[in-house]
C-alpha cells in the first residue's frame, strides 16, 4: 500500500502500512541501513515501482512527485543534450508551448546554478555535481509538489555535497517543495532534514523532529545507529557504521519486533508481540515495547 496525498497536508503511506505526512517546504529524512526499505519506499511513492500490495493512490497527478538519484549519470541519457534532457518532460506533458521551451529550460538551468548557454552540451561534459543539477532541473520541469531525493549527494565529493545541499534548500523555498530525503548519512540528514523517520526492515521504528531524534533517540535501533557515529574529530563526513549483528531478511522478517535478534534490550515479549508505533511524546513516535 502506498498513498501520497498531496494537498495541504501531504500524507504519504508506503511500505507495510507506513504513514507519514510531509509539510510544504518541509524536508523529511528517511534513514536506515541498506535493506531497510528506504529506497523502495521512495520509489513506490514516486511510482517508479508498483506497491507490492494494494494500490498506489495519488491525490493530484503523477507528475506531482519527481525523483532524483544517487548516480544522476545513470538516469541521464548520454546521447541527449542537456536541453533535450530538461525539455523532454515539458514536451511529453505539453505543459509549455513549443516556442516557450527554450525560455523555460533556461530558467530551470539557471535555478539549479547551471549556465543556460551550456544547454547544447552532453552529460559527459559535466562534473558529478553538475550532473546532479541537470537531474534536478529535469525533475523540477513539471513543477512537482514532492521531490524524492535518494542519496542525492552520497556519490559526490564532500566539498560539492555542501553546494548541492544548499542549492536544494534554495530550490525548496523557491518552488515550495516538500522533500523526502533518503540517506544513510546521518550527518547529512542532521544538516538538511526538519524531521526524520528511521526505518528497519521495511518499517518505521522512530519518527521525530531532527533535533529531538539526535538528542534523545528512544528506540534501541536509533540509539545504536547514533552511537555508531564516530566523534566529529575530522571534517570528513561520518557515515553510518554497521551496528552489531546481521540485518535480517525483509522477505522473512523475525517475529514480534523485527529488531529483536539484534536488540540489546530484547525480552521475551519482543519475540512474541509486535510493538505498536505510538506517540511517545508530542510529535515523537516510536515502535518499542520499552521506549
Ligand atoms: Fe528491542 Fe524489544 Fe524494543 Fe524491539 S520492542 S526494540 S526488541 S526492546
Ligand atoms: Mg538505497
Amino acid at each position: 500500500m502506498a498513498t501520497a496525498l498531496l494537498g495541504k497536508r501531504r500524507v504519504v503511506h508506503a511500505v507495510d502500512g507506513l504513514t507519514f505526512s510531509i509539510g510544504r517546504e518541509e524536508t523529511f529524512g528517511l534513514v536506515g541501513e541498506s535493506g531497510s526499505g528506504k529506497s523502495t519506499t521512495g520509489k513506490v511513492i514516486a511510482r517508479l515501482i508498483p506497491a507490492s500490495a494494494g494500490q498506489v493512490r495519488l491525490d493530484g497527478e503523477d507528475r506531482d512527485v519527481q525523483m532524483i538519484f544517487q548516480n544522476p549519470y545513470a538516469s541521464l541519457d548520454p546521447r541527449w543534450s542537456v536541453f533535450h534532457i530538461v525539455a523532454e518532460p515539458l514536451v511529453t506533458h505539453r505543459v509549455v508551448p513549443r516556442r516557450a521551451l527554450r525560455q523555460r529550460v533556461s530558467e530551470l538551468l539557471d535555478a539549479v546554478g547551471l549556465d543556460p548557454s551550456h544547454a547544447q552540451r552532453y552529460p559527459h561534459q559535466f562534473s558529478g555535481g553538475q550532473r546532479q543539477r541537470i537531474g534536478l532541473a529535469r525533475a523540477l520541469a513539471l513543477d512537482p509538489k514532492l521531490l524524492v531525493a535518494d542519496e542525492p549527494v552520497s556519490a559526490l565529493d564532500v566539498s560539492v555535497q555542501a553546494q548541492i545541499l544548499n542549492m536544494l534548500r534554495a530550490i525548496q523555498r523557491r518552488y515550495a517543495l516538500s522533500i523526502l530525503f533518503i540517506s544513510h548519512d546521518l550527518s547529512v540528514v542532521r544538516f538538511v532534514c526538519d524531521r526524520v523517520g528511521v526505518m528497519y526492515l521495511g518499517e518505521m521504528v522512530e519518527l521525530a523532529e531532527t533535533a529531538v531524534l539526535f538528542r534523545e533517540p528512544r528506540h534501541p535501533y536509533t540509539q545504536a545507529l547514533l552511537a555508531a557515529i564516530p566523534e566529529p574529530t575530522t571534517r570528513r563526513l561520518r557515515t553510518m557504521v554497521p551496528i552489531e549483528g546481521e540485518i535480517s531478511s525483509p522477505i522473512d522478517p523475525p517475529s514480534g519486533c523485527r529488531f529483536h535478534p539484534r536488540c540489546p534490550r530484547a525480552e521475551a515479549i519482543c519475540r512474541q508481540e509486535k510493538p505498536a508505533f505510538r506517540e511517545l511524546a508530542p510529535g515523537h513516535h516510536g515502535a518499542c515495547h520499552f521506549a
